[in-house]
């Protein structure tokens, strides 16, 4: 009994994976995947199609081995994660969260400008107070002045 398949079928495999590269099953290197505590549990020896349902808008997609080999090893996805949406939706939920994040940064710029103006708002308060108190000054020194003249009349 032969373990390995035979020339003609391996070509024959091939040319089926050519035709249908959604089929297609690809051998995993388990050497290139992100570490984790429980190798061989979770680890497949192969990548084979998985069928998937978009979470967004529910259409009926197939995960290739081949997206699974490079999101698995090139991009060192956990091995616990699985494809959740279709590319549309993948691209629009990426755009949607960098423009999140563009509003996010926005709204932190625009706070530490603000908290910029509170300083200058406290500053200017502060020099209306002084001016105030200048005033104020000045105001008991001319009734002061009023005064002697008043107090030296009736002495
Ligand atoms: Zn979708």
């Amino acid at each position: 009994m032969k373990n390995t398949p035979s020339r003609k079928q391996l070509r024959t495999e091939q040319k089926a994976a050519r035709k249908q590269p959604c089929a297609q099953r690809l051998p995993a290197d388990i050497s290139r995947l992100v570490p984790n505590n429980s190798y061989g549990a979770a680890c497949k020896q192969f990548y084979e199609p998985v069928p998937f349902r978009c979470m967004d808008c529910g259409k009926e997609e197939i995960w290739t081995a081949r997206q699974q080999k490079w999101w698995y090893e090139d991009c060192q996805g956990s091995i616990y994660s699985t494809a959740t949406r279709c590319l549309p939706c993948r691209i629009a939920r990426r755009q949607k969260l960098a423009e999140q994040r563009q509003r996010t940064q926005d709204g932190l710029a625009r706070k530490a400008a603000r908290t910029f103006d509170v300083q200058a708002f406290k500053q200017e308060k502060q020099r209306r107070a002084q001016l105030r108190r200048q005033w104020r000054a000045q105001q008991k020194a001319r009734q002061k002045a009023l005064e002697i003249p008043a107090s030296d009349a009736r002495g």
